[in-house]
């Protein structure tokens, strides 16, 4: 289906192909908009714009050794497709695998157009119609298409580049420095000294898997993170699933982790001088007798303040009892051309340097949104359940929790949408936004958590409320509620252009970037 008129963009543009709702990006999210939008919007048309040439998002592209889940396979997995393995934590090649496969059962695969990188998104009130504008990293042209709701399912950060602090004399070091983002398939660390810098979930998943081909490795730390020893299988999901059918067995073991695990942050929050007593008994009790439990695990903050590093079957703390890898927690003075001097003297040799330091946020993919010509100020916005933005009219993000599993959020997400999209059809309206008209609500930070990358980009994020349906709660089970059973038209939600009549273009005004 083609549009001829197109409401923006330049006049030598040609004309745009069109669906009703346009997803960006082909990672859990998108995957999971393609299934939710066939199965419960199937009279609208759909099309996946993917920037790279594979789907899988986040599972394709890290490939440093070792990598896996951090949360539960059961709760990561999605809920329309049974997670078929006894592994509760899972490698990076086997959740791709599971993702491409979701795609492909589904036909999800061939909605997919990959190599267009999503860069312009322009809303015109005139239409009620988004015109989106995407660059072919394959072909090097601009395409052009216009959806009627365009769904943000394009990660939190940046693709092209990961996060390494400015480290001093850095430049002087001989052997290489590698980001976890960008693994070179050709490294050989094999009877190599490793140092790995960090101390969050990709470091503390590298450090045991190198362990055993590495000369030796080093995972160091300017601070500890929590660290948690869990199962690599779950055995009540073992027995589960030999007992009971696929489905039911999947659906039992999810809900149970949910419970489980939202209990375990509830009393992280509330009681959190508990919780790190349990933690560091946990640690103590896997580490060698005499170990400096305190100077390499116990962190500066509180328990969930920022995501805790989980370790199946504690194979970080089995590796260093083995003496295959040492933890030194200390600041970096200087790289050295065989290591790195630590600020209380140390000197660390190496011959490789992984710097496991963090990612670049990036909230929307990059894209720029554009309302009646005026660039949106995204940061001066405030997020609706989560996932719409004040003011911005047909328009919706997928983003996961920060304390539980990414897809049980994201997956809500898409049910959302696709009733919002279904409750537009049914009642003619071709626009609806989010408004606040409450003074009593605040703005707050984004999301209630510390780690340096969301810091570091909080300036670019828009902000939540203090108050409900502003505010986020980070609570499967509250946004249930929430997200999934309560009534659209809840008076902030604003739907207009009742059976074809065309909306007050004034409705759309959004922030603008000054
Ligand atoms: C190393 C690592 C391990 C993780 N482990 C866990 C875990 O165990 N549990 C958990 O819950 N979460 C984990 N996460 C968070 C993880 O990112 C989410 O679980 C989930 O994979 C995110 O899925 P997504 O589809 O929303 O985003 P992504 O996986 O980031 O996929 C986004 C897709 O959108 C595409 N895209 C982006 N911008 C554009 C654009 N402008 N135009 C077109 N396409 C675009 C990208 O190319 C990508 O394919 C981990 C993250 C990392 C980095």
């Amino acid at each position: 289906m083609s549009v001829e008129a197109l409401p923006t963009g330049p006049e030598t543009a040609p004309p745009a192909d069109h669906v009703d709702v346009l997803v960006i990006g082909a990672g859990i999210s998108g995957i999971a908009a393609g299934y939710h939008l066939q199965h419960e919007c199937p009279d609208q048309t759909y099309a996946i714009l993917e920037a790279r040439a594979a789907i899988g998002g986040t599972w394709d592209l890290f490939r440093y050794p070792g990598i896996r889940s951090d949360s539960d396979m059961y709760t990561l997995g999605f809920p329309f497709r049974p997670w078929d393995s006894d592994n509760s934590i899972a490698d990076g090649a086997s959740i791709l695998q599971y993702v491409r496969d979701t795609a492909r059962e589904f036909g999800i695969d061939g909605k997919i157009r990959f190599n267009h990188k999503a860069i312009r998104a322009s809303w015109s009130s005139e239409d009620d119609l988004w015109t989106v504008d995407a660059e072919r990293s394959d072909t090097g042209e601009t395409v052009r298409i216009s959806c009627r709701f365009l769904f943000m399912c394009s990660g939190y950060y940046r693709y092209d580049q990961g996060y390494t602090p400015a480290f001093p004399g850095i430049e002087l070091f001989q052997g290489p420095v590698i980001h976890p983002q960008f693994w070179p398939e050709d490294i050989d660390y094999g009877g190599k000294r490793v140092v790995v810098i960090g101390s969050g979930a990709t470091a503390v998943t590298l450090v045991p898997s190198m362990a055993d081909r590495a000369a030796h490795v080093t995972m160091l730390q300017r601070s500890p993170s929590y660290v948690i020893s869990l199962p690599g299988q779950d055995p009540i999901a073992r027995l589960l699933r030999r007992l009971l059918p696929p489905k039911l067995a999947y659906s039992l073991v999810r809900w149970k982790n949910v419970i489980v695990t939202s209990a375990f942050y509830q009393i992280s929050r509330r009681r959190p001088e508990l919780v790190k007593k349990l933690l560091r008994k946990g640690a103590q009790r896997r580490l060698p007798a005499g170990y400096d439990v305190d100077m390499h695990f116990k962190p500066r903050y509180n328990p969930w303040d920022q995501r805790m590093c989980l370790v199946p079957d504690g194979d970080l703390f089995e590796a260093i009892s083995r003496g295959q890898v040492d933890i030194a927690t200390d600041e970096i003075e200087t790289f050295t051309p065989h290591g790195i001097r630590l600020k209380s003297g140390q000197e660390l040799e190496a011959d490789l340097v992984i710097t496991a330091t963090g990612l670049n946020l990036q909230p929307l993919g990059g894209l720029e949104p554009i309302i009646d010509g005026q660039p949106v100020d995204v940061p001066s916005t405030m997020v609706y359940k989560g996932c719409m933005f004040s003011g911005i009219p047909n328009f919706a993000l997928s983003f996961g929790y920060t304390n539980a599993s990414w897809t049980l959020k994201a997956d809500l997400i898409c049910q959302y949408v696709c009733r919002v999209v279904n409750h537009m059809r049914a009642h003619g309206y071709t626009r609806c936004a989010p408004y606040n008209h409450d003074p009593s609500v605040t703005e707050t930070p984004f999301v209630d958590f510390t780690p340096g990358y969301f810091l570091r980009a909080m300036d670019q994020l828009p902000k939540q409320g203090s108050k409900l349906p502003w505010r986020l709660h980070q609570n499967y089970i509250r946004d249930l509620q929430l997200i999934k059973r309560a009534q659209l038209e809840d008076g902030v939600l604003e739907f207009s252009g009742q059976k074809g009549a065309r909306a007050d273009a004034s409705r759309a005004a959004v922030p603008a970037v000054a």
